[in-house]
C-alpha cells in the first residue's frame, strides 16, 4: 500500500520535534521516517530510532548509489538525507509518514508526492522567542548556535511554501491542532 506523508518542518526550535513526538504517540497509522545523518549524536538520541548515524564516508556512497530520496549538507560536513528505504518500509507496514526535516527537504519531498503528502510548517509566535528556545535548550555550542539562528532567520521567510502553517505559542493548543491536521488528511474528519 502507498500511505500518506506528513512533513514537519519548522526553523530549528520551534517545536516540531515536540509536534511530530506526540502525533507518533498517539496515531498508530503512523510511524517516523528515520532520517540518515552524519552530526554527532546526542547523549538522548538512539542510534535507529532517532535517526541513522553514519560517517560522511557512508552517507557519500548512498549519494552515489541513488540511496536518497532527498539529502542535505543542512550545516557544514552535517548531511541529513531521507532514504528510499525508509519510505518503502513505513508503506510496507501499511502505515503513514511522518517526516521531521528542514525547509529545503521538505520543498523537496512535497515537489515529488504532492497531494500525497500535507506538509506542515510550525512557527514560534516570533524569532525572539524562537532565538531564546534555541539557546536554552543547551544543545549545541555557541559556533554552532550562531549558524542556527542564521537559518532560523532565512527559513522564518518561507511560511508560504506550505500548505499550512502551525503557530506554536501554547503547546497544548498547538497539539490539538496537529491532531486536527491529521485527522482531517487521513480520514476527511476531525474524530475529537
Ligand atoms: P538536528 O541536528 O537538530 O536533529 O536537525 C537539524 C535539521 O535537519 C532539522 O531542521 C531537521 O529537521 C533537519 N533534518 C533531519 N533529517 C533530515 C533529512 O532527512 N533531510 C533534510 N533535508 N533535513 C533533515
Amino acid at each position: 500500500m502507498e500511505g500518506k506523508m506528513f512533513i514537519f518542518t519548522a526553523p530549528s526550535g520551534a517545536g516540531k520535534t515536540t509536534v511530530v513526538k506526540h502525533l507518533l504517540e498517539k496515531y498508530d497509522a503512523l510511524d517516523f521516517s528515520i532520517s540518515a545523518t552524519t552530526r554527532q549524536k546526542r547523549d538522548y538520541e538512539i542510534d535507529g530510532k532517532d535517526y541513522y548515524f553514519i560517517s560522511v564516508e557512508s552517507f557519500k556512497s548512498k549519494i552515489d548509489q541513488d540511496q536518497f530520496i532527498e539529502w542535505e549538507e543542512v550545516y557544514h560536513d552535517q548531511y541529513y538525507g531521507t532514504l528510499r528505504s525508509e519510505v518503502e518500509r513505513i508503506w510496507a507496514l501499511g502505515k503513514h509518514i511522518v517526516f521531521d526535516i528542514d525547509v529545503k527537504g521538505a520543498k523537496n519531498i512535497k515537489s515529488i508526492y504532492g497531494d500525497k503528502c500535507m506538509s506542515v510548517f510550525v512557527r514560534p509566535p516570533s524569532i525572539d522567542i524562537l532565538v531564546e528556545r534555541l539557546t536554552n535548550r543547551n544543545t549545541e555550542t555557541e559556533e554552532s548556535l550562531a549558524k542556527r539562528i542564521q537559518k532560523v532567520k532565512r527559513e522564518m521567510a518561507e511560511e508560504n511554501s506550505f500548505d499550512i502553517v502551525l503557530v506554536n505559542d501554547v503547546l497544548d493548543i498547538t497539539l490539538l491542532e496537529a491532531d486536527h491536521i491529521v485527522e482531517t488528511f487521513l480520514y476527511g474528519t476531525n474524530h475529537l
